[in-house]
């Protein structure tokens, strides 16, 4: 509990962006402090040592920071998951709902191999929306979706709930 204490210490919160009644949880001062960026990659990595995933997946553009780190941890690849237009080659793609209107995401249409073990990874999760598009786009290219793992999890908006029966580990709970 102390390790997770000294995490939370380094999340600052901004009231009201980027827009007013959003309380946003700001990872920055975590990501240039040496000692807590190692400790929250570590923790974040270790409920997937054992059943290893081949491909970690994250999704623009706070999941690209976490992501990349969990694949060098666990000594798997990283696949990218963009918004529309950014990637090169010919992709997949999903839309999915936001409170106000839709967003799509995209990834390589050969990012993932049939039947090999992604685990999804975010800083944070609140409605699951952005999760939920993510796992689908797995699935679609017949990925096995292992879990999810975010940093921060806002549990009073459920995201969880979206996601299931997708296994979600968070390290910190508001
Ligand atoms: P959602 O799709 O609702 O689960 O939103 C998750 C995405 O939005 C994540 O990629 C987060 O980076 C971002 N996000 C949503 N709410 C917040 C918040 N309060 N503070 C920081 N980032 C947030």
């Amino acid at each position: 509990m102390i390790m997770h204490e000294s995490l939370t210490a380094l999340i600052r919160d901004i009231p009201d962006f980027p827009k007013p009644g959003i309380r946003f949880k700001d990872i920055t001062p975590l990501l240039s402090d040496p000692s807590g960026l190692s400790l929250a990659v570590e923790l974040m990595a270790n409920p997937w040592r054992d059943d290893r995933p081949d491909l970690v997946v994250g999704a623009e553009s706070r999941g690209f920071i976490f992501g990349t780190a969990l694949a060098q941890s666990l000594s798997c690849g990283f696949v990218p998951v963009r918004k529309p237009g950014k990637l090169p080659y010919e992709t997949v793609s999903i839309e999915y709902e936001l409170e106000y209107g839709t967003d799509t995401l995209e990834m390589h249409k050969d990012a993932i191999k049939p039947g090999q073990k992604v685990l999804l990874v975010d800083d944070l999760i609140a409605t699951g929306g952005t999760a939920k598009a993510a796992c689908d786009l797995i699935k679609d290219l017949g990925g096995d979706v292992l879990g999810l793992v975010v940093l921060i999890e806002l549990e009073a908006l459920k995201g969880r709930d979206l996601l299931e029966p997708v296994e979600v580990h968070s390290l910190l709970r508001y």
